[in-house]
């Protein structure tokens, strides 16, 4: 101690500390944000417009009042994770739950990417991940979509020779194009992928077929794909951020491995596991937010825009007559807030809409009308 005398005050003055620089790698990443204006109809995240059905409200309320909140929660979300098992009729060994479908992405690139490995994927496609990939030091490999934003199978093909990667991302529906693919197409890059095959399905529940379906025929054939989902949309539940994992035990395993203990509250545990009580009331907001879909599409078919079939919750299109910043820009004044998507690899001067409750979609197209007029 007697060393430090003169040179450290006791209060520390002494000290001039110099923080570290951050990772190299992680020096030139722009965060992931989608710009939060303060506006009144947010169509810009792709969330459920719709609150949860009351009665899971009322049940999560009851719940929480019969947690020990002294103790730490189930470890291994025994009852959640059975319950989504049965949901899909797998094993609760095929079950991975993480604080939405992000972090279950971030446990998969933890545990199979890393520096000397690599993550392939076919843009436009969600940003993330790219960017989750990058910060668990995982090298990317990338190719692009075709023009109407299908695989190009002979990309895929060249891009999984040319980089060998460990993980391998789909999309389906994809996000910002809302274009599914099909059954075929998956199983034809399960067939090209020389590691594991991901299918991000956060859209699943809009989509005419799931990477689930093709587990459940063949499981021996389909144990390298697994297939995240999440609550944050379809289930009005962005808010509670859960997400899970669909997969072989071995993938299961591997995940469990990079998880933190106890990663998941009790409160998350219990609104997940009460959640599925009311699939009904899910499928007929599914159902409702098709209707508004299709009544935007063909009001933006009559628009000076471009834009593409969805099979999910939103609508990409692409004005024609206008710089998409200065549409963006028009309908923020009108209180309108979208996803500006144009400077996104493979969408250039696109903007992404997610489908609202009818009153806003109303707000949205009249607002978009008068910017194109
Ligand atoms: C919205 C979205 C997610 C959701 O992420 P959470 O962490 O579950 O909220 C995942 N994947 C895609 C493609 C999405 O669009």
């Amino acid at each position: 101690m007697a060393d430090l005398e003169g040179v450290v005050a006791a209060d520390g003055s002494g000290l001039s500390p110099k923080l570290p620089a951050v990772r190299p790698d992680l020096a030139a990443l722009d965060g992931y944000h989608s710009a939060q204006v303060d506006v009144e109809v947010r169509l810009n995240t792709n969330e459920s417009p719709m609150p949860p059905p009351p009665g899971w409200q009322e049940a999560l309320s009851a719940a929480i009042g019969s947690i020990e909140f002294n103790r730490y929660p189930d470890r291994e979300a025994t009852a959640l994770r059975t319950a989504l098992a049965a949901s899909h009729g797998v094993g609760v060994d095929q079950i991975f739950c993480a604080n939405g479908s992000n972090e279950v992405l971030q446990s998969l690139l933890l545990a199979y990417g890393g520096p000397g490995r690599t993550a392939a994927l076919f843009e436009p496609t969600y940003t993330l991940h790219r960017h989750i990939a990058r910060i668990t030091g995982t090298p990317v490999a990338a190719g692009p979509r075709q023009d109407d934003f299908s695989l190009d199978l002979e990309v895929v093909g060249g891009v999984l020779a040319d980089a060998g990667p460990t993980i391998t991302f789909l999309c389906s529906p994809n996000n910002p194009s809302g274009r599914a693919d099909s059954s075929d197409e998956i199983l034809l890059v399960a067939g090209m992928v020389p590691g594991l095959l991901v299918v991000d399905e956060a859209y699943g529940q809009f989509a005419p077929s799931s990477a689930l379906d093709l587990r459940r025929k063949d499981p021996a054939g389909t144990r390298h794909i697994a297939v995240v989902r999440t609550f944050s949309k379809t289930w009005s539940m962005a808010g509670a951020r859960l997400g899970y994992l669909v997969a072989d035990p071995e993938v299961v395993r591997a995940c469990e491995l990079v998880a933190l203990p106890y990663h998941l509250d009790a409160v998350k545990q219990r609104a997940g596991r009460l959640a599925l009580d009311y699939a009904a009331e899910m499928n007929e907001r599914v159902a409702a937010i098709v209707v508004e879909r299709e009544r935007i599409g063909a009001v933006l078919a009559d628009l000076p825009v471009e834009t593409w079939p969805s099979d999910a919750n939103f609508l990409l299109f692409r004005p024609n007559s206008k710089d998409a910043g200065a549409v963006w820009a028009d309908l923020v004044s009108g209180s309108v807030l979208v996803r500006d998507c144009s400077k996104w690899p493979g969408v250039t001067g696109c903007l992404r809409v997610t489908v609202g409750l009818p009153e806003e979609n109303d707000r949205f197209l009249a607002a978009l009308t008068e910017s194109l007029r």
